[in-house]
C-alpha cells in the first residue's frame, strides 16, 4: 500500500519550494533501483502507479545525476531537461538524497548513514535553487528518510503477516553484515532496538548469528540452519538464505504462542508512529522555516503545520486511552464513562481531520445534520467513529466511497452510521465480530493486518452508554457498522 502520508508530504514540499513537479523514490531493499513512491506533477496526470522504476546505473542524466547526488551525499542540480522514466521535466531539477541516519546507540558504534532513496523537483517558479532551498530540502529529505524507513518496516510487517500462526522474526542483513531492515519480533528475540544499520557483531548475543553468517557464505546452496538462544533463554530455530545481490534473509522461528497482550503492545506502537512522524516532521520544518527567515507568505503553511501537529497529538491521546481501556476490558474491568454533553457533528468532524491521511483515499459521503447536542463520554464515542472509518478504510478498496451518516430515530436514540463498498462479511461471521476478541475474517486477513480488538472496544463503548451494535453486510458489496445509542444515557 502506498503511503497518504508520503503523498502529502511531497505535495507540501513542492508547495514550500514552489516547484511545478516533485517526487520521492525509495532505493529498493533488494535491488539497485529507484521505486516511485510519491508524485505531484502539476502539468499532467503522472502518478507513482504510472511511473516506472528507474535503474540507478542506467545511462542518462538522470540516473547519472542521482549516481553523483548519491556518492556525494548532497545536491545536484540538472540545468536541461530531462527524462524519469517516461516523463519528461523541466528544468532546473534539483535531485537531493535522503539518508536515514542514525546515531550511534553504544560508544563503540559507528553513527549509521545509508541513501533510503532520492527526492527530486523541477519546474521551480523563479528558476534557481539557491543555499536556503537546499537546507529547507535537505530537512525535508530528512523527514521523507523517517517515512521511508518506515515503509519499509511496513513491507516486512506484511511479509511476516504470511506467517500467520508462528511469530516470525525477519531481518535482512546487506554485503557489509549490517541490518537493512528488521521486523519488530527480531528486534524483541534479538533484544535490541532499533537493529536496523547496526553490524551485526554489535548485536550478536553469543556469536551465533556470526557463525551461522560463516556457515551460510561457505555453504553451496547458499543457506543454513542453527538453534538460537535469546538473551531470555529462550529457544528458536534460526534459517539463513543469501540472495543474488548478497544479502542474507534471516528468520528466527518459535513454536506457536502468542498473547493478545503482546500484539496489542505491537499495534499501539504500530499506530503511535504515524502521528508522532507528523508531529515531528511538522515541528522540523518550522524550525528550518524560521531560522531561514519567515516570509509573511510562509505564515499560512506554518500555521497549517501547527494545526496538523495540534490534531495529531490529541489522536494520539485517545489512542492511549484506548489501550488502556482495552487493557482494563481484557483485565474484566467495567468501562467507565465520563459523560458531558457535547456536539455530536463537531466529535465527528474532529475524527475525520484526525484520520485525513487514512481516508485522502477515499470518496467521503458524510449525511448528518449541522449540530445534534447529546451527552455522552465524547472520547470514547469519538472511538467508534474511530474504528468504524479506519476499518471501512482498511477493509474496502481505494477509490470507493465510504458513507457517515448520523441520524435520531425514535425514542431519544440516535444511529451512528459507517458503511463501505468493500470485501463484506460472510453471514456465519457477522455473530462473531465485536464479540469475540481475536476474531478475523478469513476474507479480511487477505486484505490487511490487524488485531481483532477494535470492533470488541467499540461494542463495549456502545453498550456501556446503554446501546447496540448492528452489522449488516454483503461479501462483495461492502458493509455498515452502526451503532444505536441513547441521546442521553440513563444514570
Ligand atoms: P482488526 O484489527 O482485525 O481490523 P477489528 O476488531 O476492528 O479488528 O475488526 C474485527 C474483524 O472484523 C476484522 O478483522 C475483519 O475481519 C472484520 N471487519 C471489521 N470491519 C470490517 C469492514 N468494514 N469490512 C469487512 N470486514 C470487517
Amino acid at each position: 500500500m502506498r503511503s497518504a502520508i508520503l503523498d502529502r508530504f511531497v505535495q507540501k514540499v513542492a508547495q514550500i519550494i514552489q516547484t511545478e513537479g516533485a517526487a520521492c523514490f525509495s532505493i529498493g531493499v533488494a535491488d539497485n533501483r529507484l521505486h516511485p513512491q510519491a508524485i505531484v506533477s502539476r502539468r499532467d496526470g503522472t502518478t507513482s502507479d504510472s511511473l516506472g522504476h528507474v535503474d540507478i546505473d542506467a545511462d542518462g542524466s538522470f540516473a547519472e545525476a542521482v549516481t553523483e547526488a548519491l556518492g556525494q551525499k548532497g545536491p545536484v542540480v540538472l540545468t536541461e531537461p530531462t527524462q524519469i522514466d517516461e516523463l519528461t521535466v523541466d528544468p532546473p531539477v534539483l535531485i537531493m538524497p535522503i539518508i536515514w541516519e542514525r546515531d550511534p546507540l553504544e560508544s563503540e558504534e559507528e553513527p549509521v548513514r545509508r541513501p533510503v532513496g532520492i527526492l527530486t523537483l523541477w519546474a521551480k517558479r523563479d528558476q534557481r535553487y539557491d543555499d536556503d532551498d537546499y537546507k529547507l530540502v535537505e530537512t525535508l529529505s530528512g523527514q521523507a528518510a523517517a517515512l521511508l524507513v518506515e515503509e519499509q518496516l511496513d513491507e516486512f510487517d506484511d511479509i511476516q503477516a504470511a506467517f500467520a500462526t508462528v511469530p516470525v522474526g525477519l531481518m535482512l542483513l546487506g554485503p557489509d553484515n549490517r541490518v537493512m531492515v528488521a521486523n519488530a519480533a527480531a528486534m524483541r528475540i534479538i533484544g535490541a532496538d532499533p537493529l536496523q544499520g547496526r553490524e551485526i557483531k554489535a548485536i550478536d548475543y553469543g556469536n551465533q548469528l556470526t557463525e551461522l553468517m560463516n556457515e551460510v557464505r561457505a555453504s553451496d546452496e547458499g543457506n543454513a540452519a542453527a538453534s538460537y538462544v535469546s538473551v531470555d533463554n529462550e529457544n528458536y530455530s534460526v534459517s539463513a538464505q543469501l540472495t543474488q545481490e548478497g544479502q542474507t534473509i534471516i528468520a528466527f522461528t518459535q513454536s506457536p504462542f502468542s498473547t493478545a497482550a503482546e500484539e496489542l503492545t505491537g499495534q499501539v506502537a504500530h499506530e503511535l508512529r504515524t502521528p508522532l512522524t507528523v508531529i515531528q516532521g511538522n515541528l522540523q520544518t518550522i524550525e528550518v522555516m524560521i531560522e531561514a527567515g519567515v516570509q509573511p507568505e510562509d505564515q499560512e503553511i506554518i500555521q497549517e503545520f501547527i494545526e496538523t501537529a495540534l490534531i495529531q497529538s490529541s489522536r494520539m491521546f485517545r489512542l492511549i486511552a484506548e489501550t488502556l481501556n482495552i487493557s482494563r476490558i481484557h483485565a474484566g474491568k467495567e468501562l467507565e464513562l465520563e459523560v458531558e454533553e457535547f456536539d455530536l457533528i463537531e466529535a465527528l468532524n474532529q475524527i475525520l481531520e484526525e484520520l485525513a491521511d487514512y481516508l485522502m483515499s477515499h470518496e467521503l459521503d458524510i449525511n448528518a445534520p449541522d449540530e445534534l447536542i447529546i451527552e455522552g463520554d465524547r472520547g470514547k464515542i469519538i472511538s467508534i467513529f474511530d474504528n468504524y472509518l479506519k476499518n471501512a478504510a482498511k477493509y474496502s478498496d481505494t477509490g470507493s466511497t465510504i458513507t457517515v451518516s448520523i441520524h435520531e430515530i425514535d425514542d431519544g436514540e440516535i444511529a451512528i452510521e459507517v458503511t463501505d463498498q468493500g470485501i463484506g462479511i460472510p453471514p456465519e461471521d457477522l455473530a462473531r465480530i465485536g464479540k469475540e476478541a481475536g476474531f478475523r475474517t478469513d476474507l479480511s486477513k487477505d486484505q490487511a493486518g490487524g488485531i481483532g480488538l477494535g470492533m470488541v472496544y467499540t461494542r463495549r463503548v456502545t453498550e456501556a452508554h446503554g446501546g447496540r451494535m448492528e452489522i449488516d453486510s454483503t461479501v462483495g458489496e461492502g458493509s455498515t457498522f452502526r451503532s444505536i445509542i441513547p441521546k442521553r444515557p440513563e444514570r
